[in-house]
């Protein structure tokens, strides 16, 4: 992608009364990067996305395409569109009313946007369902719908607040590598808010963790998986346990948690949770200072030597697998 397509944050500032909800924000997204902003609720995820969009004003700073200031252009100016969390299609509209509706407000023609709506139902493959009212869509058809309704303005950056939210376990899993295989084929940024980690984990080239309403942590995804920088970071992306050790705080992930006798180990500690899970094992230990850490063991090595609830054991790990913590 040339890089004249890519998007800076700069200094981006929402505030609401006396509260702020972005402080300051700045980073670059390289046009072509499927990025997801993943944070708790109200940490400033849907701010961000709706300043870049231009659906909400900004208080400070700027919001850059390819190195143009688009603050204070309306949404339809921008090279942006916003796919939103509930969809929000037109319910006395069809499906390819609905797709073609930016087109007919731009004053293009019947037959032309008609044309152009039913080219964005083939790329989501929707062309049958095209006369239905979104009522009589599934959650997973009406995604599809938005979709398609957001594409049809060429946008260079899409953004897409929560998109699987409304779907069940089993459709999101499936929504979401259609997500993926869209953005590669269309090769535009996506800009994907979640707070879910393992949709962040599974979707991102590059993941902006917000706490907040500032920037904790961001980077390539498995740069910031592997390296949490802060007990928030390690602990909101999951898989990682915090723990206090005499010389400092460190994030060790549960799967790097080896199985050992208690005496020499550098966490003895007492069983006080097993969790099947499947492939793995979860096996949770209370250890010295009132802390709990997890492993995560394969069913192999867990059924191979099992233990029980109460046991003493001991739990250390390779150097490499730890990270020192910032408080
Ligand atoms: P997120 O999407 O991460 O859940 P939001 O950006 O929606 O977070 O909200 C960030 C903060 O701003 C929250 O404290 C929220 O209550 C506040 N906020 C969001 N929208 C408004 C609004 N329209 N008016 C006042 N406060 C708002
Ligand atoms: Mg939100």
């Amino acid at each position: 992608m040339s890089q004249d397509l890519d998007l800076e944050l700069f200094n981006l500032t929402k505030r609401y009364g006396k509260t702020v909800a972005v402080d300051a924000i700045s980073y670059h997204f390289d046009a072509g990067t499927y990025a997801c902003l993943l944070g708790p609720s109200g940490c400033g995820k849907s701010s961000t996305l709706r300043m870049i969009a231009g659906h909400e004003s900004v208080s400070d700073g700027a919001v850059l395409l390819a190195g143009r200031d688009i603050s204070h252009l309306p949404p339809a100016k921008r090279g942006t569109a916003m796919m939103f969390q509930n969809y929000a299609l037109f319910p006395h509209l069809s499906v390819l009313e609905n797709v073609g509706f930016s087109l007919k407000m731009q004053g293009v023609d019947a037959a032309t946007y008609r044309k152009r709506a039913k080219e964005m139902l083939e790329l989501v493959d929707m062309v049958p369902l095209a006369d239905r009212l979104p009522e009589q869509l599934s959650g997973g058809q009406q995604q599809r719908a938005a979709l398609a309704r957001a594409l049809i303005t060429e946008p260079q950056v899409l953004l897409l607040d929560e998109p699987l939210s409304a779907l069940d376990p089993f459709l999101r899993i499936r929504m979401r590598g259609e997500l993926k295989r869209l953005q590669r084929e269309l090769g535009i940024t996506f800009i994907h808010v979640t707070h879910g980690q393992d949709e962040a984990l599974a979707l991102a080239d590059e993941i902006v963790v917000m706490n907040n309403a500032v920037i904790e942590q961001a980077g390539k995804t498995r740069a910031v998986f592997d390296a949490p920088k802060t007990a928030f970071v390690a602990k909101f992306l999951g898989s990682h346990n915090v723990v206090a050790m005499p010389e400092g705080t460190l994030a060790i992930r549960a799967d790097a948690l080896e199985l050992r006798a208690p005496e020499g180990a550098r966490l003895p500690g007492t069983i006080t949770n097993i969790e099947y899970q499947g492939t793995h094992v979860a096996l949770t230990a209370a250890i010295a200072g009132d802390q709990e850490v997890t492993a995560l063991l394969s069913d192999k090595e867990f059924f191979g030597n099992p233990k029980e609830l109460g046991e003493a054991i001991g739990l250390d790990w390779e150097a490499a697998a730890a990270h020192a913590l910032a408080s």
